[in-house]
């Protein structure tokens, strides 16, 4: 079934489609081993944000998407915490997708073959997964962790566990929501509650409890506790009135992990076999997606060249960890907001206990701007930064790399908005005006647009990477990525 030419991916879901794409594309031969589609198992549906598009197109498989004509999802409406209810349509043209992940598969699929990849749909045991013969093993199978629960040492990461109870509502007339494509999301007293379309005109409705704090452990069944907590909210239970249930309710378990370790020689764990963060953020599939484009990276790197192996196993693995991190940050963050005012057991143990937000820098970059763009003349000078070498990623490949290193930043960054930093904090101080920045930046380091360059070098300012001649260093903060 495999042989040791070949790169072996459990699994077939977007972590493992994105892994199998680039991985084909840059040569390889590529066995992907998926699960068969049963029709009796349930089917999840998720939003896709329009950030899945810049890593589907990366990997080389946006334009299946696209030709897939899926329906669209044109943004958020949201009743949260105390707050005003929020419609939050995404920016400009952006738009994602809302799909079922068999649906998404299925897109997927014919595109990975049509590239080369070998797709077998079998189920695989941990016992076959660590003994098929490979030059690398890859876990995309999610939350079943073929490899992941023998060599990556999972572990929950919060006390409390999270069940999502979700089923397939019909009605007869239209549903009451602003933009039929939106995800709806709204906060309760135990618990917070989302809808998203489904086909035919259907909506999934779901709701998000703690089996130790909720009903769910009251032996009445899924159905009773659905319809309870359902009945507690607000908006939702307006939306579903004289609707009625079609499929459901089917229980998911949501509760956060990840591992000790994500890479080894010849393996690696990505997506959700790595890490899962709860889905208030809708960025699981982004997640997996780019955990998938990165392990196909880390892959590449390590047979082309043995000798950077730990190196970019190494990335690979922080790369992993701090994407869980973030995203957990962000999760907490909108918990504690989600907190209404006579929010239980629930609500308490998801918010952060000190209601840490990090420092937002948005003032301090469009001050910055402000005063470059008043100033008759530019003089910049080197301000506070530290340059090391780090791992990072150029092109399919993982290489060591002179980066920008800070308290927020410990890995490094080296590009503000496709601005080399280190070609700009070097000619920025030797520049009397921008237009002479911005010739002296495209002669030297390439061409860049000027809303990245004013981008960047705001942002440069604000950080203190570079400052005004006249002023002292000051202690500034950093903390917008790449
Ligand atoms: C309730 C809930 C709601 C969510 N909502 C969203 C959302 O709105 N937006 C979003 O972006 N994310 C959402 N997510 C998260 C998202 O679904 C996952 O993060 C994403 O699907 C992970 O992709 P993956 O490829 O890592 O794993 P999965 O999508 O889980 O894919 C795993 C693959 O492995 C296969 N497999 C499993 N076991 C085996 C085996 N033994 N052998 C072979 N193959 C196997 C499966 O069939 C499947 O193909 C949600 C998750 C939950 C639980």
């Amino acid at each position: 079934m495999t042989s040791p030419d070949d790169v072996v991916i459990f699994g077939g879901g977007p972590s493992a489609c994105a892994a199998a794409m680039l991985l084909r594309r840059l040569g390889y031969a590529v066995v992907m081993l998926a699960r068969p589609h049963d029709p009796g198992r349930p089917d999840l549906s998720v939003s896709l944000t329009p950030s899945c598009r810049k890593v589907l197109a990366v990997v080389g498989l946006l334009d299946a998407v696209v030709a897939a004509e899926l329906p669209p999802s044109r943004g958020n409406t949201v009743w949260w915490g105390n707050a005003a209810p929020r419609f939050e349509p995404f920016g400009g043209e952006e738009q994602g997708w809302q799909v079922s992940l068999r649906q998404l598969e299925a897109v997927l699929h014919p595109a990975l073959q049509e590239a080369g990849v070998r797709l077998r749909r079998r189920a695989v045991t941990s016992e076959e997964g660590m003994a098929l013969p490979a030059r690398f093993r890859l876990d995309g199978t999610g939350r079943t962790g073929v490899l992941a629960r023998r060599l990556a040492g999972r572990r929950l990461t919060a006390p409390h566990r999270t069940v999502a109870l979700s089923a397939v509502w019909e009605a007869d007339r239209p549903w009451a929501v602003p933009d039929a494509s939106h995800t709806v999301i709204e906060g309760y007293r135990d618990g917070w509650a989302w809808s998203v379309p489904a086909a035919g005109h259907r909506r999934v409705v779901a709701v998000m409890v703690d089996p130790s704090t909720s009903d769910l452990s009251r032996g009445d069944g899924a159905l009773a506790t659905y319809r309870r907590e359902l009945d507690k909210t607000r908006e939702l239970r307006g939306l579903i009135s004289g609707a009625r249930v079609v499929q459901g309710p089917t229980g998911w378990d949501a509760s956060e992990y990840c591992s000790s370790r994500y890479a080894g020689p010849e393996w690696l764990v990505m997506g959700d076999a790595a890490t899962f963060v709860d889905p208030l953020s809708s960025s699981g599939v982004k997640k997996a997606l780019t955990s998938g484009w990165l392990a196909a990276v880390t892959v590449h790197t390590s047979l082309l060249d043995p000798g950077r192996a730990a190196l970019a196993q190494g990335f690979f693995a922080a790369r992993e960890q701090e994407m869980f991190d973030q995203l957990q940050r962000l999760t907490r963050q909108f918990l504690t907001e989600g907190n209404p005012d006579a929010g239980g057991a629930f609500w308490r143990d998801r918010s952060t206990s000190d209601g840490h937000r990090p420092p937002d820098e948005r003032a301090d970059v469009e001050a910055a701007w402000h005063r470059l763009r008043r100033a008759d003349r530019l003089a910049l000078v080197p301000g506070a930064m530290t340059w090391s070498e780090r791992p990072a990623v150029r092109g399919s490949e993982i290489v060591p790399e002179w980066r920008l290193i800070s308290a927020a930043h410990p890995s490094g960054v080296r590009y503000l908005q496709d601005v080399d930093l280190r070609g700009l904090v070097e000619i920025a101080p030797q520049c009397h005006d921008i237009p002479g920045l911005h010739s002296a930046y495209c002669r030297q380091a390439g061409p860049v647009g000027w809303p990245a360059l004013l981008t960047a070098l705001s942002t440069a300012v604000a950080r203190g990477w570079l400052r005004w001649a006249d002023e002292p260093v000051v202690n500034v903060h950093d903390t917008a990525t790449r």
